[in-house]
């Protein structure tokens, strides 16, 4: 059996930041990533449009996280892979009467630099990356074993024994919507199916937009042609889905809402899972052994406070998911915060962690 230090598992761009920020803190640490598709970034990261834009509305906690993981990523992103970030803005657009009155309530809390353009608001922070580019880029020094399907994972001497292929002294899942190799009753991770699509267009725009939908600015492709890419659609609770034309045609449709495409042809459909907690915040640090915590604190079903600190974790296990429609926004950040605490023992903000949603099933027992 290979022996690792570290070994993730799922490279989309959860699992590629992990990889990374592990290789920029740990250089001389043997790191190995496996997926079961057969390159890195595909997954529901491949199908990303992969903008990132700001969340308007009132202040709360998602708001706040996303706030400080689109400075973060951002930043990480043009000192990192500057070919892969088109930093064009982004023109949010409300969708009705209602949601123009809404948007006005919001404007005393932008945390962004914004001003009124066609109909909407312009952010110039905003902007769209190449997804499959920057997972490739973050994973470059880091081995690779790809086209494999993990079905099993064990702890055993110390060290988690993957298949009884590979052995890592420090294991971190990066699933996504995959859920098989964790067997936790506490784990409800939702998945939310979408589509994207890309198209050819005569026309030629400077910067993205969000109504219904997203558009991005245009790439312009020769003399007349440019690729436009629009996503996406919402289906809760779907894990696999057919490409379908219905989608395509509501996406389509949707974008002719925003700005008129000349002369359209979609050339690509892309779809994928996204990974969410049922109360959308994402899911950073050590994984809950339930069974050996409700044998130490039996009383924590009948609502009896114990600090988080106490229940029992898996050893050397970590995970970073739940990252749903913003896995772009929140991914560099949250590896930042993930590894920060692997290395360094540097703690994780309890709202970010699994404590959150073993506190909330235990409670229901
Ligand atoms: C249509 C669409 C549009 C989107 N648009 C945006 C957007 O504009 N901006 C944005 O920020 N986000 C967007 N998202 C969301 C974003 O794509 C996700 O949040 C992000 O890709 C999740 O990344 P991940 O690495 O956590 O999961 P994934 O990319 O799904 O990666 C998980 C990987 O783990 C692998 N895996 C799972 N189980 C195993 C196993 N047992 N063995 C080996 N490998 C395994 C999978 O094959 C997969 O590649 C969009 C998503 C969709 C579907």
């Amino acid at each position: 059996m290979k022996k690792y230090d570290y070994i993730i598992i799922g490279a989309g761009i959860s699992g590629s930041s992990v990889a990374f920020s592990l290789k920029q803190r740990l250089p001389n640490s043997s790191i190995l990533i496996i997926e079961k598709l057969e390159d890195v970034g595909k997954g529901a990261s491949g199908a990303a449009g992969a903008f990132l834009s700001p969340l308007l509305g009132k202040p709360n906690r998602f708001k706040d996280i996303v706030t400080n993981a689109l400075k973060y990523s951002t930043q990480f992103y043009l000192q990192h892979t500057p070919n892969y970030i088109d930093q064009c803005g982004t023109i949010r657009i409300p969708k009705n009467k209602e949601d123009q009155e809404k948007f006005k309530t919001y404007i005393p809390y932008m945390d962004f630099e914004f001003q009124q353009k066609e109909d909407g608001y312009y952010f110039p922070f905003a902007s769209v990356v190449d997804s499959y580019n920057i997972c490739k880029t973050f994973t470059q020094d880091i081995e690779k074993y790809l086209n494999y399907e993990v079905k099993n994972i064990t702890f055993k001497d110390n060290h988690w024994q993957i298949d009884e292929l590979f052995e890592a002294s420090n294991l971190i899942l990066t699933t996504g919507a995959s859920l098989s190799l964790i067997d936790e009753k506490y784990f409800n991770i939702r998945a939310v199916w979408g589509q994207r699509i890309v198209c050819q267009t005569s026309s030629c725009i400077k910067q993205n937009y969000h109504k219904e939908c997203s558009v991005s600015r245009t790439i312009k492709k020769d003399e007349n042609t440019n690729i436009v890419s629009i996503g996406a659609t919402h289906h809760r609770f779907v894990y696999e889905k057919p490409i379908s034309n219905d989608d395509t045609q509501t996406l389509l449709k949707r974008a002719n809402n925003i700005i008129t495409l000349k002369d359209i042809k979609v050339i690509d459909q892309l779809a994928g899972a996204r990974a969410s907690s049922s109360d959308f915040l994402p899911l950073v640090g050590e994984i809950i052994n339930s069974d050996k915590t409700l044998k130490e604190f039996p009383y924590l079903v009948n609502g009896t406070n114990v600090n988080s600190n106490r229940f029992s974790k898996y050893q050397k296990l970590f995970y970073l998911n739940a990252v749903g429609g913003r896995g772009f926004v929140l991914a560099p950040y949250l590896a930042k915060i993930l590894v920060d605490f692997i290395v360094d023992d540097k703690k994780i903000d309890e709202y970010l962690t699994l404590n959150r949603v073993f506190k909330k099933w235990v409670k229901k027992q």
